[in-house]
């Protein structure tokens, strides 16, 4: 079977090759694919990147074309948080070649950009994503056009520029930022790589669940995950599903999301049981890299934190610099975004013995 887009909302397909990135009735779209089966025992001859795991993604069969994108990503170190707390583990994904997480995205996602023959892509985000988006892009050789909101963390403008990518600064909100890609992704026909609509981000976010399953031999109990448009946490949780799926695990981590107090549509909808966020007027936060009043695919991030039994958290500004600092004095120096994590993990109520993982997304060199 070819993979499809299908709309989250009212069902209708799409091939993949008609360049589309929402329905005609506003819905998201989700990939429909064949179901995958794991290959373990292949997996031992792979190289220590995620790309081990390219037999799950969905590319054209003995496609190569990761090879001319890849710079290594992934397999990045799970280890104790420190040695007072045996059962807590960092993910430390800010070893990654653009310094976050959103590398294993935005490698699918250009590599699979690639293989369609896209020529010229365009994005938007608060900062990290279009890092990744830029420099896979540029490696790739695919023309890359990322808008950014004019309050953006200068580190993170220079690097996105550093990569050759044509930055394209708005002033506005985070929202006002995306219907400004989208306005020209539609004049300008050019291909939306955007890491929350296009669903191939999320085969590239998902193996943040496959490294996990293999570096503990199972699954922890619960994952700390920050939320903001939901890119980590949905791909860990399709990731966790395959692994169920074929037997390898035999139950779900909970899903413990984070966002920041000042802008928390996410945290508001679960607490009122809503199906999916209504639009927040948010206030800023530190804490850039989640602030998102109005999560595209809010519905799906709800169901997959309701169907692990899974909650949400928010921590506000103060707790997040405590964090930071915090976490520094262990050797982990992280962006204010990332700090939200740990700051989520201190309020959380643990049983003795969980077995918890936080993941360390982004570097603390990306932000003041
Ligand atoms: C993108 C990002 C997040 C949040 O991811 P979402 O996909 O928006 O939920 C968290 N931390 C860092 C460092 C990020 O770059
Ligand atoms: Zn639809």
């Amino acid at each position: 079977m070819k993979e499809q887009y299908r709309c989250h909302s009212c069902g209708t397909t799409y091939n993949v090759t008609d360049f589309v990135w929402k329905c005609t009735c506003g819905g998201v779209l989700d990939l429909v694919k064949e179901k995958v089966t794991i290959d373990v025992t292949k997996l031992q001859e792979k190289m220590p990147t995620m790309w081990r795991y390219v037999d799950v993604m969905p590319f054209e069969k003995d496609s190569n074309v990761w090879k001319e994108v890849t710079m290594g990503e992934g397999n990045t170190p799970l280890i104790g948080l420190d040695n007072s707390e045996p059962h807590t583990l960092v993910k430390v994904d800010y070893m990654m070649p653009t310094l976050s997480f959103k590398d294993r995205g935005a490698a699918v996602l250009i590599a699979k950009a690639k293989e369609l023959g896209v020529k010229s892509v365009i994005a938007d985000s608060s900062g990290n994503a279009g890092t990744a988006i830029a420099a896979y892009a540029k490696r790739a050789n695919i023309a890359c056009d990322i808008f950014l909101g004019k309050g953006t963390s200068p580190k993170k403008i220079a690097q996105v520029k550093a990569h050759g990518a044509n930055v394209r600064e708005i002033d506005g909100t985070r929202e006002d930022v995306a219907a400004a890609a989208q306005k020209a992704v539609k004049e300008e026909k050019k291909f939306y790589a955007s890491h929350v609509y296009n669903p191939y981000f999320y085969e590239g976010t998902k193996t943040y669940a496959y490294e996990i399953w293999e570096q503990m031999k199972g699954a922890p109990d619960s994952l700390i995950i920050p939320v903001g448009n939901g890119t980590l946490l949905l791909g860990a949780y399709y990731g966790f599903k395959e692994l169920m799926e074929n037997q390898l695990i035999n139950k779900m981590p909970k899903l413990v999301a984070i966002q920041a107090e000042n802008c928390a549509p996410l945290a508001q909808a679960f607490v009122n049981n809503e199906i999916e966020a209504n639009q927040i007027e948010g206030n800023p936060t530190l804490a850039e890299g989640i602030a998102i009043a109005s999560p595209a695919r809010s519905a799906q991030i709800l169901e997959a934190i309701r169907a692990t039994e899974g909650e949400i958290l928010t921590v506000n500004e103060e707790e997040i610099l405590k964090a930071r600092t915090l976490l520094a004095g262990k050797g982990f120096y992280v962006e204010p975004t990332t700090a939200t994590n740990y700051a989520g993990y201190l309020k959380y109520k643990r049983l003795p013995s969980e077995k918890i993982i936080i993941p360390l997304c982004g570097a603390g060199i990306k932000a003041n």
